[in-house]
């Protein structure tokens, strides 16, 4: 995809969430879009950059650490969106500044204790699976306000709010039911005061239905395919 291709799916990506937050009655700045970069190259993510994506995030540790070397992320944050296993934590804590993945309350204690050892406070949003689906991982519902009651007794991490995939549909309103869900959750969890968590981001929402999810509440959306096109998986 050109730069110019790029550029202008990005203004068509963020005038559909301008609108879709307007028909909320919320304001757009409070959007946040994060351009999920995977199987991008530098120059295409530098492109996004250029173009006004406000967070880059990625999926894989061994593909984020080569871009980094390349320069790929400088003029915005990085936040790390995919499957996060414990032996790459050490990669991550300190190079992202968000983590929106962490789906075990293992894997929090490890990004804790790694933190700490670093001697700084790693951000992250927890990880629900909405659609109770076994293919992926994550908290269940229920499993959320226990889990902050843990992540608030943990020195080095700051929960900044929730992450959700829900089920793969064949039309946007059909995730509406789920985004819907984790809207209440959010909120829900919001008004509980917990030490040393602050539910400031709801992330959900990818190219087919990010309007949807900003119709209900999101205020990070991570689009890919809507920004650089289909992924070449050959
Ligand atoms: C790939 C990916 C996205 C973006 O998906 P698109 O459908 O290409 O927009 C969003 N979130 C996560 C966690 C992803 O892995």
């Amino acid at each position: 995809m050109t730069e110019e291709q790029i550029g202008k799916n990005v203004a068509h990506v963020k005038a559909e969430i301008a609108q879709a937050a307007g028909e909320a009655g919320r304001d757009p700045a409070e959007i946040l879009l994060v351009a999920a970069t995977k199987m991008n190259d530098a120059d295409s993510v530098r492109a996004a950059i250029r173009a006004g994506v406000d967070i880059c995030g990625e999926n894989r540790v061994q593909e984020m650490l080569e871009k980094n070397a390349q320069g790929a992320y400088e003029g915005a944050p990085l936040h790390f969106i995919g499957h996060l296993q414990k032996n790459k934590v050490r990669q991550v804590v300190g190079l992202c500044s968000l983590i929106h993945s962490v789906d075990s309350l293992s894997l929090l204690q490890e990004i804790s204790k790694t933190a700490q050892k670093r001697g700084l406070t790693q951000d992250v949003l927890l990880e629900v699976n909405i659609g109770n689906e076994e293919s992926k991982s994550g908290f269940s519902p229920e499993e959320i306000g226990p889990a902050l009651e843990e992540a608030a007794k943990m020195t080095s991490v700051r929960v900044r709010g929730l992450m959700a995939i829900p089920p793969i549909c064949e039309k946007p309103e059909e995730n509406r039911p789920f985004f819907l869900k984790m809207q209440k959750l959010f909120v829900d969890n919001c008004e509980k005061k917990y030490d040393n968590i602050s539910m400031d981001f709801l992330s959900m929402g990818m190219s087919g239905d990010y309007a949807e999810a900003v119709r209900c509440g999101a205020n990070m959306v991570r689009v890919g395919t809507g920004i650089f096109g289909p992924r070449n998986y050959t």
